[in-house]
Order: C-alpha cells, then sequence, then structure tokens
C-alpha cells in the first residue's frame, strides 16, 4: 500500500546532497501566521546546532536478565561522543532502576510515563521523585499508544500537563506525535500534529522548549515495518519546525530536536538520517536487540550530509 498522499518531490540520493534546495511538498499546508524562515534557513542547522539523538523504547518487553544481557552487548561499542550524539533507553518502569545499574553511562535512562503531579495516593503511579532518584533523564510522553490505546486514550492536554511537571522536575521530554493512518488519507495529517503540539505550546514557557525533543511518529508506521518515506519524513518535519517557529519563536524552531520514529531500523536509518529536518530516531522493536547499535552508528550519516 502506498502512504504517501501527495505529489511529493521525491528525494533521491542527488537531492539528498543538494539539502537546501530541498522544500518538501504541500500535503499538509502551514497554517496562515506569520511568514517562517525558509528551508533554506531551517537546513543550515542540521547536524550542527542540533545534537544527534536515537531513543531505544522497549514498551512492555523484555526482563531482568534480558536487560542485562542486552546492556552487555551494548556496552561493546567504542565511547560515544556525546557532542554528536546522544542515546536514550526506555524500560518498562519496573526495571529502570536496574536499567541504570546496569547501562554503559554515556546512555541516558528514559521513563515510559510519568504521574501528572507529586507523590501521595495515586495507586499504580510512578512520579518524576522517584524516576529521577533512581538515575534516569528523560521520560518518553504522548507515545501514539497511550494516546490511542482505547484503554488508555490520553488526552493533549492531559499530556501536556504531565510534560510540565517531568519539565519543572528538571526530567527532559520525548513528546511525541504524529496522525493515524485514517488522518493521512483525509490530508490532516499537519492538523493533527499542530494540535498535538498546540496543546503543549499553550502549558510550557518558551524557555522549557531546550528540554524537549519533538518524536513525530505516524502511527501507521509504527510496529508495522511500514517505514515513512524520506519525503513523507522531511515535509512533515519542515512543516512542525515552521509551526514552532509560528507559535513560539524562531530559536524554539531552529533548536529543537525532531526526531522520525516508526520502523527504523539498521536497513533504512542511515537514508533518513541525511534528510535536514531528522535530528534522530525514536526506535520501538530494532532497540530490542544489539543491532540498535547500527542505527545509533546513523549519526554519522547525519554529520556527514551536513554540509
Ligand atoms: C515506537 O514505539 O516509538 C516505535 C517507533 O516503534 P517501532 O520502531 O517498532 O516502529
Amino acid at each position: 500500500m502506498a502512504f504517501i498522499t501527495s505529489g511529493a518531490a521525491a528525494v533521491s540520493g542527488a537531492s539528498l546532497t543538494a539539502r537546501r534546495a530541498f522544500t518538501g511538498a504541500a500535503v499538509c499546508p502551514v497554517p496562515a501566521g506569520p511568514a517562517a524562515p525558509t528551508a533554506a534557513t531551517w537546513s543550515m542547522s542540521a547536524g550542527g546546532l542540533r545534537t544527534f539523538l536515537v531513543g531505544g523504547n522497549w514498551k512492555c518487553n523484555l526482563s531482568k536478565d534480558a536487560i542485562t544481557s542486552l546492556c552487555k552487548e551494548l556496552a561493546a561499542a567504542p565511547d560515544l561522543e556525546t557532542d554528536k550524539v546522544e542515546v536514550v533507553l526506555a524500560p518498562p518502569t519496573p526495571y529502570l532502576d536496574h536499567t541504570r545499574s546496569v547501562l554503559r553511562q554515556d546512555f541516558e535512562v528514559a521513563a515510559q510515563n510519568i504521574w501528572v503531579g507529586g507523590p501521595g495516593a495515586f495507586t499504580g503511579e510512578t512520579v518524576a521523585e522517584m524516576i529521577k532518584d533512581v538515575g534516569c533523564t528523560w521520560v518518553i510522553l504522548g507515545h501514539s499508544e497511550r494516546r490511542n490505546l482505547p484503554q488508555i486514550r490520553e488526552t493533549d492536554d492531559f499530556i501536556a500537563q504531565k510534560t510540565k511537571t517531568a519539565l519543572s522536575h528538571g526530567l527532559k521530554v520525548m513528546f511525541c506525535i504524529g496522525e493515524t493512518l485514517q488522518e493521512r488519507e483525509e490530508g490532516r495529517t499537519l492538523d493533527v500534529c499542530v494540535r498535538q503540539l498546540h496543546a503543549l505550546v499553550e502549558t510550557i514557557e518558551a524557555g522549557d522548549w531546550k528540554d524537549v525533543v519533538i518524536a513525530y511518529e505516524p502511527v501507521w508506521a509504527i510496529g508495522t515495518g511500514k517505514v515513512a518515506t524520506p519525503d513523507q519524513v522531511e515535509e512533515v518535519h519542515e512543516k512542525i519546525r515552521h509551526y514552532l517557529a509560528k507559535d513560539v519563536n524562531e530559536k524554539v524552531a531552529q533548536e529543537t530536536r525532531i526526531l522520525y520514529g516508526g520502523s527504523v531500523s539498521p536497513g533504512n536509518c542511515n537514508e533518513l538520517a541525511q534528510l535536514p529536518d531528522v535530528d534522530g530516531f525514536l526506535v520501538g522493536g530494532a532497540s530490542l536487540k544489539a543491532s540498535f547499535l547500527e542505527v545509533i552508528e546513523s549519526f554519522k550519516s547525519d554529520l556527514a550530509a551536513t554540509v
């Protein structure tokens, strides 16, 4: 099935080299408002200003022993140059402490959820203080499984409030957004992403964005093996950046990292990493294996594409 719904300009290897000329397609028009900088302006900071970041979301998988084994395998790779690439792994909540103790120190650890308030009578919840207490520095919020699973159904506002709570405790946030297949086919991709982001824009201050990373994860590409095409990815990322320029400010638009997530693997990461507005990945299934190291290595493709 073809998922692209527009006549987007093809992004060939040659056009990736000439990245400043890539303007994306018009499948999701940017809402009217003050003029945002041109695509050429955005591209200049790709791979330089925004340090590449690779997140691994283990979701509700692995055991304590399996985590120990995987962390041993991940330790085999050389030290990270953290000015070039950051790595953050998100184990299930019961294993946060264990993961932090067995994982190499140059990888950070994220929780996959957080309670919206402080400690108290909130059975089953985990507060920011606890996440920090076990050495974690990040939290993933707004993941499509928490937005869309009928048993969970977190709203835009609730996710924004949780993000504010996390940030106020000094945790960094991977804020996930993305459209369902139906929404894409109805031409509502940007509307949905903007609606999800707008709730956050309304809730946090401009200065908070330095600790927020956006993960654009089309729901139809998550766990399906159907990775979005490079022009689908770049088109949405570029337009998210324009939206930030319009509704927050140009500095935030330039400096906020936008990750792509959705069936990223060692086989497709290098091509996607070269896209001017892709600043890293949020990886599910492929982060459960030692070959995740190959996805981390794709930061070199990002750097090589930055002229
Ligand atoms: C995810 O869960 O955030 C994700 C992108 O999963 P996958 O890589 O398996 O598609």
